[in-house]
């Protein structure tokens, strides 16, 4: 136990009352021993052949790095206090995923204290409650103090590492827990926004991004030690595998929503190939994760290095073919390639920039989503473009067909009205003589009435009866009467004089005149005028007492009053007919009022 505390000559020694600074990077201070059998033990390390296989003077790179393996390690770390005062420190080793890390401390019994943590080990264990593994030390006044560190754990070894002045330990704790509520915030509005996206839009992309980005948070979960803080609790296999097995996840749901967004399938067929080969990879990841961890960690490293790279390719030929949605995927994983490439150089201590080791996968993460998200809302404008421009073609299409509608419309309703007017016209005609018939005749009177009543004007009617009509068609048949209405009617219409003049088939051999605004001389000189062209035509009438056809004609004036219908004027002019058939007919009697 002696040679533990004892310096070595070549060592790096750290002396804390010197120091002024709130944290000291650890990495060339330590010795390290990698103990590839994983046997050695504390006492083991006095063995001189052992204790000479301690490396020391270390490069100052930011952490330790040893990649994959499945040796031990033994750190030893030799500080010093020269003040008179004992001084405190917090040792923190920016690595959660240590399956187990043992911590040796002096007693003041010249013995070695082991603290054994780890995410194998309960969380209680941890001498301070933390994502990372902190250990609290007291180095007393005037001595030299020498830590042991063993670690060992099959995830990846890059292990930044820092002696802190308590105070801003805690304050730098702090603010990252800040940081890390602020990532979660708002990843997790990312994921509610992306979510409702999808329930609403119904669109397959929204839901392939929403679980890459739940995925990806749950790979910080898990890769962070919240996971082992506040989530699973001891969970080892979480904490081992949890990471792999989302980041896998992760990528398969990236990869799926790129070949969708990109449209990989159409515009690059062989690269969609390697995009669906590397779906694969990442699936046959996650089930070796969940049963030979050892096996598939290195691969599932490479393929995500190689898929990165493979986004960044895929979207630059796309941006090439002129596609609009590649430049955000180009943009992101441009962005997160030179992370890569900073972080590189960051580990090597070429460029200085500690956040990038303890921030960089989250920041990662947040560019990728807020650039994808612009992806996916540009998506959305561009579709809603296109759908406001189908919109619009088809408002013109409904345009134009609804003006040709309209147009056969007022086509087909001309056509009716013509023939409506023909209707009208048919059914106020009659139907053997071509003149107007008695329903028509029913009308204009009571038109010409109110007429004739408001402008105080004098109606002239006469009602016409051919003679010895029944012998005419018994004698010279049905069909010959017919013919012989027609000439009847014609000669009538010829007798018209004036404009307003109506003259109608009453009914049967009987015709009507309607005469407006005609005194009785008129009325009766027009009624003769019409018995003297019979009489001149003389159409054969062999079985009437004057051998040829003649006609009866009863007229009546009358200026309408209040006390007078036109039933009265037909009435009267009936009575006048009746006597000219009794006065012999083929002759004209003027009804006397
Ligand atoms: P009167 O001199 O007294 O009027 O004798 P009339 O024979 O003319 O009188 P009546 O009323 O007895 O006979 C009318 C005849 O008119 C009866 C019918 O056969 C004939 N008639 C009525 N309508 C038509 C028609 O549409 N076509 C033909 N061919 N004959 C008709
Ligand atoms: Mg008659
Ligand atoms: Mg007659």
């Amino acid at each position: 136990m002696l040679f533990a505390t004892a310096v070595f000559a070549m060592e790096n020694v750290l002396d804390v009352s010197e120091l002024n600074q709130d944290a000291v990077s650890l990495t060339q201070y330590f010795s390290v021993l990698e103990d590839s059998t994983a046997a050695l033990t504390l006492a083991d390390l006095q063995l001189p052949e052992n204790s000479r296989r301690f490396q020391t003077n270390l490069s100052p790179s930011a952490a330790l790095n040893y990649g994959y393996t499945t040796s031990a390690y033994w750190l030893r770390l030799a500080l010093k206090n020269s003040s008179d005062k004992p001084i405190e420190r917090m040792l923190e080793m920016t690595q959660p995923l240590l399956e187990s890390l043992d911590f040796y401390y002096p007693t003041e019994h010249f013995g070695y204290q082991a603290i054994e943590t780890g995410y194998s080990k309960p969380f209680a264990n941890r001498p301070h409650k933390s994502r990372n593994f902190v250990f609290p030390i007291l180095i007393p006044a005037n001595s030299d103090y020498v830590v042991f560190l063993r670690f060992e754990t099959p995830n990846s070894i890059i292990i930044p590492s820092h002696l802190w002045e308590p105070k801003a330990f805690y304050a730098h704790e702090r603010g990252d827990y800040v940081i890390q509520s602020l990532y979660y915030g708002i990843m997790l509005a990312m994921v509610i926004i992306n979510f409702l996206l999808y329930l609403n839009l119904k669109d397959i992309n929204y839901l392939l991004f929403t679980l890459s980005v739940i995925f990806g948070v749950l790979s910080h979960i898990c890769l962070s030690g919240i996971g082992s803080e506040f989530v699973f609790g001891d969970n080892p296999f979480l904490a081992k595998s949890g990471t792999g097995i989302s980041v896998s996840l992760s990528f398969i749901m990236l990869l799926l929503f790129a070949r969708r967004m990109l449209d990989t399938e159409t515009l690059m067929p062989k690269l969609d190939n390697c995009i669906k080969f590397f779906i694969g990879m990442f699936l046959i990841c996650v089930i070796f994760f969940i049963i030979s961890f050892q096996t598939v960690a290195k691969f599932a490293a490479l393929f995500q290095l190689t898929t990165t790279f493979l986004l960044l390719i895929i979207p630059l030929i796309c941006a090439l073919k002129g596609q609009r949605g590649a430049y955000f995927f180009l943009g992101t994983f441009a962005t997160l390639s030179i992370f890569l490439v900073l972080r590189f150089l960051a580990l090597f201590n070429v460029l200085s920039i500690s956040p990038l080791f303890e921030y960089g996968t989250l920041i990662g993460q947040e560019v990728e989503v807020f650039m994808l998200s612009f992806a996916l809302a540009d998506r959305y404008k561009s579709i809603h473009l296109e759908k406001e421009n189908a919109q619009q073609l088809l408002v013109e299409n409904l345009k134009n067909s609804e003006h040709v509608l309209e147009m056969r419309v007022q086509e087909r309703t001309t056509e009716l009205e013509i023939a409506n007017r023909k209707l009208k016209a048919l059914s106020r005609t009659d139907g053997l003589t071509g003149i107007a018939n008695r329903r028509n005749f029913d009308e204009t009177l009571i038109e010409e009435w109110q007429r004739a009543k408001s402008s105080k004007q004098s109606l002239a009617l006469m009602l016409l009866d051919v003679d010895w009509f029944k012998k005419y068609n018994d004698f010279y048949g049905h069909q010959m009467g017919d013919e012989c209405l027609k000439a009847v009617a014609q000669i009538l219409k010829d007798n018209l004089s004036h404009k307003g003049d109506l003259v109608a088939r009453y009914g049967g051999e009987e015709f009507v005149f309607l005469m407006p605004e005609t005194r009785s001389d008129e009325a009766f000189n027009v009624a003769q005028k019409i018995c003297t062209t019979f009489q001149v035509l003389a159409m054969p009438h062999s079985v009437s007492d004057f051998g040829y056809v003649s006609v009866s004609i009863g007229v009546a004036v009358i200026t309408p009053t209040e006390n007078v219908t036109p039933h009265n004027l037909i009435q009267v002019a009936d009575e006048a007919l009746y006597l000219a058939k009794n006065q012999g007919r083929n002759r004209a009697i003027l009804a006397m009022n």
